[in-house]
């Protein structure tokens, strides 16, 4: 909190006009604190639900505790730390009533979920504004969903643009000249008719770029805790490193396909303006991070060839569907059925591959979907399997996909080749393949507990610059 304050004034010093985006407050570093506030809300929650209320009276002193140490550690002034505790003295109470309720209905729906689960940031707006103003520096802090429209899909709500822009900036340019840093909350926002609704989990990523794209910012910068975007995962991938530039399209590309960096809509709003990007570490300030540029897209420039390795990510704990057998081959509408049925289980396919003969279709899904999904494809396909003209309906249930990310890689002669020989040479088998979907990655799907050396694998392409 204090360093988040640190880099505001330093911002503030440099640009005219700042506006902070704040998340709920993390796991503490170095302390014996162990939980991050939405997780905890969250825990809370669901354990009421299930007729627990020693849980979330539990974490209600827990969460005090950790804010009411945010705040002794960055407040300076007397009046105005006890002005704060006293806010969020008072969220929290909401929040016990929230989850007492919870706990006599005995189910918690999404849309109660949305309001339980986003109050670690409108505790977190309060305190960082707090602390801004201890450093001298005029804030207020403002709550998103005075801001961001959305629909009504709670949990992972979708932004409503044109509502938002007018909202936020009737808001916050009132603010902004004069010459006040508004601490906006992120994660949260609400529909039009002012319930409280959610952008998913990692949100406030994407609540950042929706405000810099309604203000029609010049840059937006995101703190997060490494050293910007890296190579690899350093966890599976030691000599990871930074990448210092990349276009919207990779940084897009690898969020979806698994780095935790940011969360996978961040450069959808910010592609359209061309606002760049920068990933930055909060604790290592004075490293430059990684630069995302919003260029044009090469088949749009023409441009073939010439694509490198830049990144490499990994989905795990994902599951493989194929469905195969001689129906399939010239039946139109198979593949309309099969995802329809996908879609009625509420499953998102994360990269789907056709056998050429057409005798086959294989697609890849959460692993905690693939009971469901294989039962409502048995349901859908009960008359074809029974006929065998459908054979098979096969599912590989510990799979991962892993993904090489750069610029032009699909459509450059030899990368592919380059990635799935460097897998191949380990021994390891490659079940699966997708490319040119987007033309910056190449995805294949390995068994689960070959992941981590595929990914070593491919990451000994990457070019070093
Ligand atoms: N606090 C929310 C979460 O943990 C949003 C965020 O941190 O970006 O998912
Ligand atoms: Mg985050």
């Amino acid at each position: 909190m204090r360093q988040a304050a640190r880099i505001t004034q330093e911002s503030a010093s440099q640009w005219d006009h700042v506006v902070v985006v704040t998340s709920a407050m993390g796991k503490a570093i170095g302390a014996r604190d162990n939980i991050k506030v939405t997780d905890a809300l969250l825990i809370a929650a669901r354990t009421a639900a299930n007729g627990d209320s020693d849980t979330f009276h539990r974490i209600r002193r827990e969460l005090t505790d950790k804010h009411q140490a945010a705040i002794d550690g960055t407040i300076s002034n007397a009046q105005e730390r006890m002005r704060i505790q006293e806010e969020i003295e008072q969220l929290l109470s909401g929040f016990e009533i929230l989850c007492a309720s919870v706990r006599v209905l005995g189910e918690v729906t999404p849309r109660a979920l949305d309001a339980i689960s986003g109050l670690g940031e409108r505790m977190a707006a309060r305190i960082l504004a707090g602390a801004l103003r201890s450093q001298g520096v005029p804030a207020e802090p403002v709550d998103a969903t005075e801001l961001i429209i959305t629909n009504d899909h709670y949990q992972s709500a979708n932004p409503l643009m044109e509502a938002t822009r007018e909202k936020t900036r009737a808001r916050l340019l009132p603010l902004i000249e004069g010459g006040i840093v508004p601490v906006v909350t992120g994660f949260i926002a609400a529909t039009a008719s002012g319930v409280p609704t959610t952008l998913g989990r990692g949100g406030s990523d994407y609540s950042g770029s929706i405000i810099g794209a309604v203000l029609d910012a010049d840059e937006v910068h995101n703190y997060t805790d490494v050293d910007g975007v890296l190579t690899a995962d350093p966890r599976i991938v030691p000599e990871a490193r930074t990448i210092h530039t990349l276009t919207g399209q990779e940084m897009s590309e690898l969020a979806f396909f698994g780095a935790q960096v940011l969360h996978p809509m961040t450069i959808a709003p910010l592609l359209e303006q061309k606002i760049p990007l920068r990933v930055k570490n909060t604790f290592n300030p004075g490293h430059p991070g990684t630069l995302i540029l919003q260029e044009p897209p090469r088949r749009e420039t023409g441009l073939h060839g010439g694509g490198t390795v830049k990144a490499v990510t990994m989905i795990d704990k994902v599951s493989m569907v194929t469905v195969a057998g001689r129906g399939m081959k010239g039946v139109t509408g198979i593949a309309g059925r099969m995802f329809t049925a996908v879609a009625r289980t509420n499953t998102s396919v994360l990269m789907i591959s056709q056998a050429s003969a057409e005798q086959s279709i294989c697609f890849v899904i959460p692993h905690a979907a693939s009971a469901r999904v294989a039962l409502e494809l048995k349901r859908e396909f009960s008359p074809e399997l029974s006929t065998s003209e459908i054979d098979h309906i096969h599912t590989i249930e510990d799979a991962a996909i892993v993904t090489a990310v750069g610029m032009g890689i699909a459509f450059t002669p030899g990368v592919s080749g380059k990635v799935c020989s460097a897998v191949g040479k380990l021994g390891i088998n490659i079940i699966a393949i997708a490319q040119g979907s987007s033309e910056c990655g190449i995805s294949l799907v390995v068994s689960g507990p070959d992941s981590r050396e595929s990914v070593r694998a491919v990451h000994a392409l990457t070019a070093s610059s």
